[in-house]
């Protein structure tokens, strides 16, 4: 598979494994994968452990993402490790694999029920992190009995506040009269699938998303698209640089096609929420518009 040009790509890599560093474990240790699920895992487990994330640094693309010897010591030392599976980090299973290490799995595709093909970025399912949030918890009690009841709480407090998300989803679904929309790659067709949205152009997407070149025919049918107005909107990942997406987006924007701009990681000074309401608002302002 080809790599996708990322945005800032070469940028280090930045980890926030602090707490893993400390030899003296106090309380449980939870390692996630990205920190978009870290900051569940943090929420949840509370004060009684620690909870890391691997990936922490929005110019890293999770697709190409491969562990350093640091990385491997963190996740041998972790009881919990936290991850999206569905072949996303699929490096996070091999470490646990490798170090013989017994810590217990919480999979965004095990919770939510996604299977290998299917698209992979969970996170972008409104159910997923409240679910994930409520397994986590789960098992933090049977690793830790005594709190388990904070454990439950905090999942439960986490999930309050992911509660305006969920609100404005089931608002859009009202709005999206299932019109067909075009993306850029299928990052955020979940969402879009949450909100009732078709997707008009998935095989010019994929070939996006695996870093090949769109064939001519799809790239023809997407301008046409535009410009005979069959799509409500165009969905643009910021972070993949390409000279096709560029020149779509003008042919979007000369046909009067709105732009909706979306990351693929969780944006500095963000958190799950906020990132998650201001792109849901995008569409919002979309919908408004066409009325
Ligand atoms: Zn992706």
């Amino acid at each position: 598979m080809k790599k996708r040009i990322w945005l800032a790509a070469l940028f280090g890599l930045l980890m926030s494994l602090a707490g893993c560093s400390t030899p003296q474990k106090t309380g449980v240790s939870v390692v996630s994968t990205v920190d978009f699920y870290g900051e569940m895992a943090k929420a949840v487990v509370g004060r009684y452990g620690t909870a890391t994330s691997v990936i922490s640094d929005p110019a890293v693309d999770p697709h190409d993402y491969e562990p350093t010897t640091a990385v491997g010591k963190a996740v041998a030392t972790a009881d919990i490790v936290v991850e999206n599976g569905a072949g996303y980090d699929s490096w996070m299973p091999k470490l646990v694999a490798a170090n013989g290490n017994r810590a217990k799995v919480v999979s965004a595709a095990k919770v939510v029920g996604v299977k290998p093909g299917e698209n992979e970025h969970i996170w972008y399912k409104p159910s997923a992190v409240p679910a994930m949030a409520d397994a986590l918890a789960k098992q933090l009690g049977k690793l830790d009995p005594v709190h388990k009841a904070q454990y439950l709480a905090n999942a439960a407090a986490y999930n309050k506040r992911l509660k305006p998300i969920s609100t404005l989803v089931m608002k859009l679904r009202h709005g999206s009269h299932n019109a067909r929309v075009a993306v850029s790659e299928p990052v955020f067709n979940n969402a879009l699938t949450a909100m009732g949205y078709r997707i008009s152009n998935e095989h010019f997407a994929q070939a996006i998303e695996e870093g090949t070149d769109p064939s001519p025919e799809d790239i023809r049918q997407l301008r046409a698209d535009f410009t005979a107005h069959r799509v409500q909107f165009f969905v643009v990942n910021t972070q993949v640089q390409s000279n096709i997406i560029a020149s779509l987006v003008k042919a979007a924007e000369a046909a009067d096609i709105p732009i909706v701009r979306v990351t693929e990681t969780l944006p500095a000074k963000h958190t799950y929420t906020s990132w998650m309401l201001q792109q849901y608002q995008a569409v919002a302002r979309v919908q408004a518009a066409q009325q």
